[in-house]
């Protein structure tokens, strides 16, 4: 088989990508290793910046997101048992979030990608990325039991941090920077309206918690665990038991209890992988980064990296190669502000399990001081709701 962009992964990044191609008139084909069912239910991300929400409208994506997406202009910050609201609006000059579930961004582009794009291909695992600083990569890949390969002009690497187009970047060229934490997230769906209308980050000395939600019915709760921790080795009762304690009030707010319907351990680590370009392969989302869930930049990085690379290629076959020559620059300097946003709010909100009584005054600290100053409010705000994507001269990065 043969394509224009042989695009590895079907999660935000190459689904986005595959279909801004498709509207430019780009032919590729899409391969996924999970099925359909797999990657339309698989829990991650909700949180979407304006510029995401915007991106997907753009691309004709928007239409169930804004029928079914809830704006929020704000989260709480509690800690000391208070509760201090981060106001996004009037801090950024208008900007909010949108709380839509990657689950439902995922289910989205595959309808459209299957209505009216090219071939998207379930089951279809990539084995190798080839050749891929020639004018001719290939993609090795298996389907139905059989190993074929994909003929490109370009290869789009977005199968996630686990997949394997990260390694056709030969070491002499490639570098990595790693974080990990000793901790990890338990997160729990829970069958209950949310206790409060916006997102709850919560410091106690026991850990962090966060309260979030997927829809006006369903709850999204988190609590730091250490890392390694095997979700079955905690019960509903003393999850619930432990989110109450953690995100405890002196005043009348109470926790609305509900059924869990799914419990899960995610590590928490930061990682990136440098350059996001080598020859003709093209690096997106997780593929060549991740960041602590706390910033809730992941699923946003993912899709301003796709929409920076339709607008790279979409030029590139119009005879411009100078976005595509940039696109490794351009993102990363994106990609290492949410780095930093991310380990900070990390930093503001966790306990280690090695902090003493000096660390815990010092964070304390820190919290206040973004309770009570409006230039670290700003700050806060401003790297939460996301920079608008823009290409390097200030264009709107939607093609
Ligand atoms: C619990 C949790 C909570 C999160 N919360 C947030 C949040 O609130 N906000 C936020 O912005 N981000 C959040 N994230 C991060 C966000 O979900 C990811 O950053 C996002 O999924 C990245 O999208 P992607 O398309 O790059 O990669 P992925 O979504 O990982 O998609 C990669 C795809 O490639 C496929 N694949 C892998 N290997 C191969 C192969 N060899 N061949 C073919 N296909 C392959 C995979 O099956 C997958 O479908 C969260 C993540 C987790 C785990």
């Amino acid at each position: 088989m043969r394509t224009q962009v042989g695009i590895i992964g079907a999660g935000p990044a190459g689904l986005l990508l595959a279909r801004l191609l498709h509207t430019a008139g780009i032919d590729s084909v899409v391969l996924e290793s999970r099925d359909r069912a797999y990657v339309e239910t698989r829990q991650r991300a909700g949180i979407l910046e304006q510029g995401t929400a915007d991106a997907l409208r753009a691309a004709g994506a928007g239409e169930r997101m804004d029928r079914e997406g809830l704006r929020h202009d704000g989260i709480e910050l509690r800690f000391a048992r208070r509760r201090h609201r981060v106001d996004f609006p009037t801090l950024t000059g208008g900007r909010s979030v949108t709380v839509y579930a990657q689950t439902e961004v995922c289910k989205d582009l595959i309808a459209l990608q299957r209505r009216e794009g090219g071939p998207l291909l379930f089951g279809a695992e990539a084995l190798a990325v080839e050749d891929a600083a020639t004018d001719r990569p290939r993609v090795r890949y298996r389907h139905r039991g059989r190993e074929r390969v994909l003929e490109c002009a370009y290869v789009a690497g977005c199968d996630g941090f686990h997949g394997v187009s990260r390694a056709a970047v030969p070491p002499t060229v490639a570098r990595t920077y790693e974080r990990s934490y000793p901790y990890a997230w338990l997160g729990v769906l829970a069958a209950v309206p949310p206790s409060h209308d916006e997102l709850v980050y919560a410091r106690h000395d026991r850990g962090f918690a966060l309260l979030s939600l997927r829809s006006p019915t369903v709850s999204r709760l988190y609590l730091q665990v250490p890392a390694g921790t095997d979700p079955a080795a905690w019960s509903d009762a003393e999850i619930w038991d432990e989110l109450e304690r953690r995100l405890e009030t002196d005043d009348a707010w109470q926790l609305a209890r509900g059924p869990l319907t799914a419990k899960s351990v995610t590590p928490l680590r930061s990682f990136v992988h440098e350059p996001l370009r080598h020859g003709r392969l093209l690096l997106a989302g997780d593929a060549a980064h991740i960041v602590p869930p706390t910033g809730a930049k992941g699923l946003n990085l993912a899709v301003g990296d796709a929409v920076a690379l339709a607008r790279a290629l979409i030029a590139a076959e119009r005879g411009d190669p100078a976005p595509l020559a940039a696109y490794s620059a351009d993102r990363l300097r994106r990609v290492w502000q949410a780095e930093r946003f991310s380990n900070a709010m990390t930093a503001l909100l966790h306990r280690p399990p090695d902090a003493t009584p000096f660390d815990d005054r010092l964070q304390l600290a820190q919290l206040d001081r973004v309770a009570t100053c409006r230039a670290a409010r700003a700050d806060l705000a401003e790297a939460y709701t996301g920079e608008p994507f823009t290409g390097g001269d200030g264009d709107s990065a939607v093609p």
